[in-house]
């Protein structure tokens, strides 16, 4: 999979950084397309209570969390085992394993919904669960996670079972260390499957559900944490009508930090590139009384994360096992459900956390593009004349091989479905006003306008150290720039920084201070700001250290301070040349 779009993108980002966000959005899901990268690792969770080990000053403890506000020291660095683990997750999960790790399998988490949801009834009588995770080369924390919020936060009456689904994983952690810990700690509600072969997550959601024996199948990604009360909105409308297929609000978990946050109330939609995306809830959809509490109906689901009847996704076809590896199944069950009898809702009272990467940190085996194969194939069966729109976007895949379809063809015809037309005449008519060159509407956001961050604090930074500031090295509006020390000058407004309540240093009101999450040696630059914390996100304390809080490091001058006063990051410490000061 050369090219690759995150399915949920980081809506999140926006909704914790109000300012930038609708630009970030606007970046995204016009279709920026991240990237791809992996290796075995040695260290294992630790709960944050326990504290851990500074290797330099001796022993002392991390910072527990406050409550549900993570420390923002939580990924502090403090030997080279931490920077090891730390890199080495980026490299293998893409997001921070150290402070995954440090996190534990539990951790309270901010309730999200909104506070009508708290006074929700809903029917004793339920269907039972089955939990269905699939997993390929998880961070052995975040798969545990992801299990524990589910035991934690499910009644047991309603939690049949949790199937964990291992799509044939190389890392070492998820062989003994993983059986040994579903044997022993997980014992009764947990079964776990291996796969012989790598399968993809499309086969391995069949196979995973194969093996359910629950009333409702609920689908969610190896590296989620359910919130409050999240299954029982979800298997009301299935039990009040099983053909309705429901999502929950996916929250946001950073990459970078593992802050959770709550996402706006959005839909799912989808481009003639066959590319997810959400759209804004139509007026229509927000039904009356209930406001944004109430289920919306939802042309498309985001990805994996979905809950129906089990016998109805036995019914309708389960997925196409024709799919490799991932992509495409979302939309593919999306049509499938609407156009063959079913509805799609999406339940703002239950919410479930994702970590949105910016990257997938695997391939396909073959290295093919998984997406494009996967998109051919739902465009074939599905989408009528309408592949054209597709196959338009996409030329050279017109005379691409897609193997058989001749099964899933006769499945629309003996559920006897609709017509994509239909579809889109009935679900979806927004995409006809795209089709027709209407500019499209921009997504609400509730509850958010357009705010900048509030300033903390500004002024000249000075290094206590050197006694001078820190000044881009060549002009302040220069993005990518480094920044180097310079002595101070009171007038010059090119050394004005502004520090604000989403932990961005602001130079002249233009770039933000910004550290690559991935080459953590690389000196500190000038960037846009992006407004969704991690790689601009420093923390300011007492200690006068400049924290940068998704490397885990603090910004350092190199000593001695060189003719072209240059600075780095650095594993923190109490020197004078990691002190600095806002001074207006
Ligand atoms: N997955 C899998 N086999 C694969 C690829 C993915 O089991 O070949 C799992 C993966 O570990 C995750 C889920 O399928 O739990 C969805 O994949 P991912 O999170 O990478 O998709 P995204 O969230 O980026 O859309
Ligand atoms: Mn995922």
């Amino acid at each position: 999979m050369a090219s690759v779009t995150l399915r949920y993108f980081c809506y999140g980002c926006l909704v914790t950084s109000a300012t930038w966000s609708v630009l970030l959005f606007l970046y995204f899901s016009l279709g920026a397309e991240p990237g791809r990268g992996r290796t075995p690792l040695q260290h294992r969770s630790q709960p944050i209570t326990k504290g851990l080990v500074d290797g330099r000053a001796g022993r002392r403890p991390l910072p527990a969390n406050k409550g549900v506000e993570l420390s923002p020291e939580m990924g502090m660095i403090f030997n080279e085992a931490d920077q090891d683990v730390r890199d080495t997750g980026y490299h293998r999960h893409a997001f921070n394993v150290l402070i995954s790790t440090r996190l534990g399998y539990h951790r309270e988490l901010p309730d999200t919904r909104d506070s009508q949801c708290r006074d929700k009834v809903y029917p004793p009588a339920l269907p039972s669960a089955s939990v269905v995770i699939c997993f390929f080369n998880e961070a052995f924390s975040a798969l545990l996670r992801t299990v524990h919020s589910v035991l934690d936060r499910t009644p047991t009456y309603l939690l049949h079972e949790i199937i964990l689904v291992d799509d044939h994983s190389e890392l070492e952690e998820l062989k003994d260390d993983l059986d040994r810990y579903v044997r022993e700690e997980l014992q009764g509600k947990v079964k776990l499957v291996r796969n012989q072969k790598r399968e993809g997550l499309i086969r391995g959601r069949m196979i995973g559900a194969s093996h359910a024996t629950g009333e409702a199948l609920v689908f969610l990604d190896s590296h989620c944490e359910v919130n409050q009360a999240w299954l029982q909105p979800l298997l009301a409308p299935i039990h009040k009508d099983r053909h309705t297929v429901v999502c929950p609000v996916i929250d946001i978990i950073s990459a970078d930090t593992l802050s959770y946050s709550p996402s706006p109330i959005v839909r799912g939609g989808f481009n003639w590139g066959l590319h997810f995306k959400w759209d804004p809830v139509p007026p229509s959809e927000l039904n009356g009384r209930e406001g944004t509490t109430g289920p919306i109906r939802s042309p498309t689901m985001a990805g994996g994360l979905f809950a129906m009847d089990r016998k109805y996704f036995n019914e309708l076809g389960q997925y196409d096992g024709g799919m490799d590896i991932w992509g495409g199944e979302n939309l593919e069950i999306s049509f499938r459900i609407w156009m063959c009898g079913g509805q799609l809702l999406i339940i703002p009272c239950s919410r479930v956390g994702h970590i949105f990467r910016k990257r997938r940190p695997y391939g396909s085996p073959g290295g093919q593009d998984t997406m494009a194969h996967n998109s051919l194939r739902l465009a074939h069966v599905w989408m009528d004349d309408y592949k054209e729109q597709y196959l338009s976007l996409r030329p050279e895949l017109r005379d691409r091989s897609y193997g058989d379809i001749s099964e899933r063809v006769a499945l629309r015809k003996r559920l006897q479905c609709r017509s994509f037309r239909w579809y889109l005449d009935t679900v979806y008519p927004e995409m006809q006003t795209v089709a027709n060159g209407n500019k499209q509407q921009q997504p609400v956001f509730i509850n958010k306008g357009l705010r900048r961050p509030k300033v903390l604090q500004r002024g000249r930074l000075r290094n206590l150290a050197t006694g001078r500031c820190l000044v881009a090295q060549g002009r302040a509006s220069q993005k990518g720039g480094v920044v180097v020390l310079r002595p101070c000058d009171p007038r010059d407004p090119e050394q004005d920084w502004a520090y604000d309540e989403e932990g961005q240093l602001v130079l002249a009101g233009l770039l933000c201070l910004d550290v690559s999450e991935v080459r953590t040696f690389d000196p500190p630059r000038l960037m846009k700001c992006h407004g969704s914390g991690g790689s601009q996100q420093w923390s300011l304390g007492k200690s006068n250290r400049l924290y940068q809080v998704s490397v885990g490091q603090c910004l350092s001058v190199a000593q001695p301070v060189g003719p072209k006063g240059y600075v780095s990051m650095a594993i923190c410490d109490a020197s004078q040349g990691q002190q600095w000061q806002l001074e207006a």
